[in-house]
């Protein structure tokens, strides 16, 4: 019966989406001539066809149909600048100033690299590259060449860019490590599996707190746990920080007080240009040191492009500082305690997990500790907030995640309470079983 009622529902929200998006669906059956399914980054796509957006300002975005929504996505946490910060348009057009390809270090790179350095504490150094997936790849082939072994320990649900990613067990298109899958936040399992293949462990890779995977905090014994058994193995142990980086002044493994080995960096740290980095101790950083005879190679055209380095510097200096990042923080938390008090108002089985400025919708009854009790949620209720959402002006991603960006201030967070209390009271019918 709930069941019915549910796909019923979703039928018409769909029908309403389509209804009032005619242009959009006209320039999706046009862009699907040339881009398979019109799509060019997969995560974007949802049914019945995605809106396309025509501009940004702010925290919000306009629609090709003339809506307007309050971005509560924010670029999967890159952007978290909003869509037209000053500080980083100013920093874009003195890049453009000094001049784009130079083909040559320049005056920006070692500036953006003390920064960096600067605020994470398990980077004393860094390497540039262009994505987060760029990031984590390099990560793990410096492991298997400092170890000399080729087996990653990595966890479900686990996202590490498009190559390498856990999401729903392997993905087809991944590289083709040695990968060993461990449950996330089971510290005896992930144990037991590190030292079965002790022999052969290049490194421990990890998200500090499942980003993609539904914003999961790790557990403090689970990270320990790894800390050891990677040390015990003689393996590195990888945070990914590309999403995570942002939940505190010093990363995540700073508020933790762990030291990763490596850490790998992206998204907003860039100031919303195309970014990745690769950072950690000196001694291991060195091996990409082109003036040893033994240097690891990493090449890449846009490195140290100017725009990234210029825009990253803004992001990073004048925007998000030690103190911004601690409030942007504070206001993420009670975000998310005001909608999971809304959810334990309505005596609902929603809640909201995450940390900081990044949060996640789950429809079950306690919060998931892994992406496989995160799995067993009901999705048929996420797509169902999401169409709700946007049909109240509200954007999260289709599956249920939020990023605040530093635009969205008090007024938009607190809608954005009562648009999601309005879909507990319209929906709840439906989540009672
Ligand atoms: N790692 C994590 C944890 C991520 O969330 C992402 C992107 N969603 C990546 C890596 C990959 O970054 P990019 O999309 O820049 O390749």
């Amino acid at each position: 019966m709930r069941n019915a009622e549910l796909t019923d529902a979703l039928e018409e929200a769909r029908e309403t989406y389509a209804q009032r998006r005619p242009r959009s669906q006209a320039h999706h059956l046009d862009a699907a001539r040339v881009m398979p399914g019109g799509n060019t980054r997969s995560v974007l796509f949802h049914g019945p066809f995605p809106f396309r957006v025509e501009q940004g300002e702010g925290c919000r975005i306009t629609d090709s149909d003339g809506l307007t929504y309050v971005s509560m996505i924010g670029e999967y946490t890159a952007g978290l600048f909003g869509h037209s910060h000053p500080a980083i348009r100013a920093a874009v057009l003195r890049a453009l100033d000094v001049g784009v390809n130079l083909t040559g270090h320049n005056a920006l790179e070692a500036d953006f690299a003390r920064l960096v350095c600067g605020r994470f504490p398990a980077v004393e150094q860094v390497r540039f590259c262009n994505s987060g997936t760029e990031a984590n790849l390099l990560a793990l082939s410096l492991a298997r060449i400092v170890t000399g072994r080729n087996t990653i320990l990595a966890f479900e649900g686990g996202y590490h860019g498009s190559l390498f990613t856990f999401a729903a067990g392997p993905n087809p298109v991944n590289v083709p490590h040695r990968v060993v899958l461990a449950r996330y936040n089971d510290p005896e399992g992930a144990l037991a599996l590190a030292r079965a293949h002790a022999a052969d462990l290049a490194a421990i890779i990890l998200e500090p707190m499942l980003g993609g995977g539904g914003c999961i905090p790790a557990s403090a014994p689970f990270l320990a746990t790894l800390r050891e058994a990677a040390t015990e193995a003689d393996a590195l142990l990888i945070f990914d920080e590309v999403m995570t980086s942002r939940l505190a002044p010093g990363g995540l493994h700073g508020a933790l007080g762990l030291t990763p080995d490596l850490v790998t960096l992206g998204k907003y740290v860039g100031g919303g240009m195309s970014f990745g980095a690769l950072g950690g101790g000196a001694a291991l950083m060195a091996r990409f040191d082109p003036r040893r005879g033994d240097a690891v190679g990493h090449a890449g055209t846009f490195n140290n492009n100017t725009l990234t380095m210029s825009a990253g510097i803004a992001a990073l200096s004048e925007i998000y500082t030690p103190e911004v990042a601690i409030a942007h923080n504070v206001r993420g938390d009670a975000l998310r305690a005001a909608l999971n008090a809304r959810a334990q108002a309505h005596r609902l089985p929603m809640v909201v997990t995450g940390r900081g400025s990044m949060m996640a919708f789950h429809f079950t009854e306690a919060p998931p500790r892994d992406a496989i009790e995160a799995a067993a949620g009901d999705q048929g209720l996420k797509e169902l907030l999401f169409l709700d959402l946007l049909e109240r002006g509200w954007y999260v991603a289709r599956r249920g995640m939020v990023a605040l960006s530093l635009m969205v201030g008090e007024a938009e967070r607190a809608g954005f309470v009562e648009a999601v209390d309005e879909f507990l009271a319209l929906r709840g019918p439906l989540m009672r079983a």
